[in-house]
């Protein structure tokens, strides 16, 4: 530990954020960062506990607590207290193939278990995280490592969001040749088209593939498995298969009114957004009015669903100059602080301002979210297209067997005007096609069934990760289990392995 007064000296100070009024009239990332001097004492703050629940990544009633890639977090903060960032760098990267990602969206489960959170604001583990690693590829550091021998043996993996990516790049790192398969125009999953460019640039996400193609992984895109090419015909290809194909089933509302025109799943809105602004990124504009992807411009807009989904649905619909905003969640308002059923070191289920709702806030006054609300119908006018919204509140009460359900308040019907209406409550899971053609077992969720820590599916030869696996989750889940996975298909292809 460098300083061991740091945490009673210092204040949490966290990244600054650009104004969000500026903010909303561009795509650019909104996050800055606090400057080397502030970044050390931030570091400083961490007092090596000795306990490190940061670093743990295990589940506590049902959440994350902890960092789930087990980062090496004091030590890094040390390093970057004393100075020495290139060593800092090389720490991060033994835990984590894409630090520029986690550092910019990740939940940070590692800052609800930090042991100074028990009696202060805990470290800023997350901004360290993204510091350390902006400044490698600032200082040239980050360079392509291709392997020095390969063994001969050919692995798919099929999907190219952060779990397919960090599967490709652990295999690859031992030699293996890696072809990563995508149904889309872009690598990248959710970290290219289902995050937005202001939370996440696209240049870093590409910036990223590009290190991985140089190190030898060669990308397939426009190329769905199951449908351009029969899964089957992958196993005579190649001598394994990891699926990383997440949990891209979208949860429908079907209530009156659903095939009303402007009503959207969230990941159609979203993907077309960044779609059109990558491809008009040299020379277009993109100022809300458009034809190729579905425009907020002037419109009352509802969100439904309060989730990052729904905030990032937020964040799009503002920059696009929505004419009014509201965002529905059907729990209630979470509260202030750590109820006593929610200790440390578990995630803090508390209520939080994500950039979205801060935009939301500074543009209209208020914030976005109605809480222990739900839609009933929706209804059109002459052209079939949605106007409104009729909607009831509800409450949620425990049954004779200790489960929740909802009831509906009498006489708290509300009429909502909306002609745009994005759907964020979820994913169901996979898609069936390539899962059928292999053949393989689901489990009760309808994800494919493989144990965390094997990934080895129901078939030979045939391993899972990320959120086809274990559901809707985050970033650094996906690249846990798509570590996880290239280890135990290097095991299996080889009889041993050195991977982590
Ligand atoms: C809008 C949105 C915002 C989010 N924001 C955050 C956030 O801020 N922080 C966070 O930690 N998590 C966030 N998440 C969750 C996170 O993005 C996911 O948990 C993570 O991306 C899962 O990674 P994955 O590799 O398993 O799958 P994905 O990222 O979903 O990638 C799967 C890829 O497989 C491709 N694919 C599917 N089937 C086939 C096929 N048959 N052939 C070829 N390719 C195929 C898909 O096109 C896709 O590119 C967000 C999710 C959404 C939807
Ligand atoms: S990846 Fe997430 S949980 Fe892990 S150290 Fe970074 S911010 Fe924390």
């Amino acid at each position: 530990m460098g300083k061991p007064t740091g945490f009673l000296e210092y204040q949490r100070e966290t990244d600054p954020e650009r104004d969000p009024l500026e903010r909303i009239n561009d795509w650019e990332e909104f996050h800055l960062h606090l400057s080397d001097e502030k970044l050390r004492t931030q570091g400083a703050r961490c007092m090596d506990c000795g306990i490190p629940f940061c670093h743990t990544g295990i589940l506590l009633n049902g959440m994350a607590s902890g960092c789930p890639i087990n980062n090496l977090i004091p030590e890094w903060n040390d390093l970057v207290y004393r100075g020495r960032w290139r060593e800092a760098l090389d720490r991060l990267h033994k835990t984590n193939n894409f630090p520029e990602f986690t550092g910019r969206v990740c939940p940070a489960p590692c800052e609800g278990a930090c042991t100074l959170g028990l009696i202060d604001p805990p470290v800023t583990i997350k901004n360290i995280e993204r510091a350390i690693v902006d400044r490698g590829f600032a200082e040239g550091w980050i360079v392509p490592r291709p392997p020095a021998v390969r063994t001969g043996k050919k692995v798919a993996v099929v999907g190219s969001g952060p779990s397919g990516l960090a599967c490709a790049a652990q295999l690859n790192s031992v030699g293996h040749s890696v072809t990563v398969f995508e149904r889309a125009d872009r690598i990248g999953g959710l970290l290219m088209y289902g995050i937005p460019n202001m939370k996440l640039d696209k240049r870093i996400v590409q910036r990223r593939v590009d290190l991985l193609a140089a190190e030898g992984v060669k990308f397939v895109t426009n190329c769905e498995i199951g449908k351009d090419i029969p899964a089957d015909r992958l196993r005579e290809e190649f001598d394994a298969i990891v699926l990383c194909t997440g949990a891209t089933k979208p949860r429908d509302l079907p209530i009156e009114g659903r095939n009303l025109k402007g009503i959207h799943f969230a990941m159609e809105f979203l993907a077309a957004n960044t779609r059109h602004l990558l491809n008009n990124r040299n020379g277009g504009t993109h100022n809300g009015h458009g034809e190729e992807f579905i425009s907020a411009f002037g419109k009352d807009v509802i969100v439904i669903g309060g989730g990052d989904t729904g905030t990032d649905c937020v964040g799009t619909a503002l920059r696009h100059k929505c004419r009014s905003l509201h965002q529905f969640e059907i729990l209630p308002k979470p509260p202030m602080a750590r109820t006593p059923d929610n200790p440390w070191p578990e995630w803090p289920r508390v209520f939080r301002v994500d950039y979205g709702q801060e935009e939301a806030k500074a543009r209209f006054g208020r914030d976005p979210r109605t809480y222990l609300i739900s839609t009933k119908r929706f209804v059109g006018d002459e052209h079939g297209h949605v106007k409104e919204l009729h909607t009831v509140q509800i409450e949620w009460e425990k049954d004779a067997n200790g489960r929740f359900v909802m009831k509906e308040v009498p006489g708290s019907e509300q009429v909502w005007p909306a002609q745009l209406v994005l759907l964020a409550m979820g994913f169901l899971g996979p898609e069936d096609a390539a899962i059928e053609q292999l053949g393989l077992a689901r489990d009760a969720r309808s994800n494919i069934q493989a144990e965390h820590g094997k990934y080895h599916t129901s078939v030979e030869g045939v391993f899972a990760a990320g959120d086809c696996r274990r559901g809707q989750s985050l970033v650094v889940w996906a690249i846990n289990e798509g570590r996880g996975a290239a280890r135990e298909c290097d095991r299996w292809l080889m009889g041993e392995t050195t991977l982590p």
